[in-house]
């Protein structure tokens, strides 16, 4: 059964509540929590048609569990326009990343894991975990000195999510091929998805709710197994998934991102009978040390001639770059080469640079799965 409820989110200067919709698929049969959202950042819009296709499938499948879908979950970041072009990546008013306010504290894991009995049970733990890890968002979302504007939205979502089996954060790149983020514990689920290019992450915090998601609980089984020379698995999944570039929605594609996501629920058997698989096709995979940035040393125009996706060889031309003020000489262009073999994955959205801008986001190092 699909329901709908909201949340609010933010509040406009007009003391105004900004709220975001929570659609819910819950056919009362017992399985795992997903949690999927779209948008955090503005300009990253794809999501948003994906989750419209997914609630198209999944409103008239069986489901076991339940899924929560999250669509345009920063409506602040989704209206701030200068011409032409959504400024979503910022929050305007603290000016940080708004996919990097999500709470995680590893003293607070440790602490848990020491109060964890051996004879405890992975579900026992698992709820335990659930209820003390809410505590300590209300907790900061709460604090008598107030919490910036990212922040609180990130925590207001996170409170849905904290206790997702399976989170999906739904991001599109500037102009970007498809990739996704998988945690380096779970590398075998990049079998389970169809996406081409994939980077594989290690249990380290930098804010972002995929991270947010996996490391309190790889953090907690490393905990574990230490302290009890046994294993644990909480069966806790947590993926970034960057769908084609930012600006853009298309449909026709957002039909086979949202196959993507349903073929992997269908494996996990979250989704009964699902119509569709992961698909037979080559993955390439890279670990984050190896995802390499090419910046470019000069400012000015910029012709991108790696496309993303394509396999490039060491001195292929990967971008040139025009000086307006060498027209006249031999200095006007200047050809930025590969500095080794590479699968450009996305690139700078404008033609024109300052120096020290990141030109390209590489796989350098990479395997096929
Ligand atoms: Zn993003």
């Amino acid at each position: 059964m699909l329901t709908k409820s909201h949340i609010a989110v933010a509040q406009n200067a007009s003391g105004r509540n900004l709220h975001v919709p929570v659609y819910t698929i819950d056919c009362g049969n017992p399985g795992p929590k997903v949690y999927i959202q779209s948008s955090i950042h503005g300009a990253e819009v794809q999501g948003n048609v994906v989750i419209y296709q997914l609630i198209q499938y999944l409103a008239t499948s069986k489901i076991h569990g339940s899924i929560t879908l999250v669509p345009n979950c920063n409506p602040v970041g989704t209206n701030i326009k200068a011409g032409e072009y959504t400024l979503g990546r910022f929050d305007p008013v603290n000016g940080t990343n708004w996919n990097r306010g999500y709470f995680f504290d590893e003293d607070a894991v440790n602490k848990f894991a020491k109060g964890v009995s051996e004879t405890d049970t992975e579900q026992d733990i698992k709820a335990s975990f659930h209820q003390y890890w809410r505590g300590l968002i209300d907790e900061k979302m709460n604090q008598s000195w107030g919490i910036p504007l990212a922040q609180r939205l990130n925590l207001s979502l996170q409170l849905l999510a904290h206790d997702a089996d399976i989170v999906m954060d739904l991001h599109n790149g500037p102009v970007s091929s498809r990739h996704i983020y998988v945690p380096e514990y779970a590398e075998k689920e990049i079998g389970l998805f169809s996406v081409k290019h994939n980077i594989v992450i290690p249990n380290q915090f930098a804010g972002a709710l995929d991270e947010a998601s996996f490391c309190p609980w790889w953090t907690l089984v490393n905990h574990l197994t230490t302290k009890y020379s046994r294993s644990y698995d909480f069966n806790k999944y947590a993926f970034t998934i960057e769908m084609g570039s930012q600006e853009v929605i298309n449909f026709e594609e957002s039909k086979t991102d949202a196959q993507c996501i349903l073929a992997y629920l269908g494996q996990k058997d979250i989704v009964a009978d699902c119509a569709f698989s992961p698909r037979n096709m080559a993955r390439y995979v890279v670990d984050l040390e190896n995802y390499a940035t090419l910046y470019t040393d000069f400012g000015g125009m910029v012709e991108y001639a790696a496309k993303p996706g394509s396999l490039i060889k060491r001195g292929e031309i990967m971008a040139r770059v025009l000086n307006i003020d060498e027209l006249d000489n031999a200095n006007a262009v200047t050809e930025i080469a590969a500095p080794c073999d590479l699968i450009p994955i996305l690139h700078f959205p404008s033609a024109s640079v300052l120096s020290g801008t990141q030109l390209y986001k590489c796989f350098t190092n990479y395997r096929v799965f």
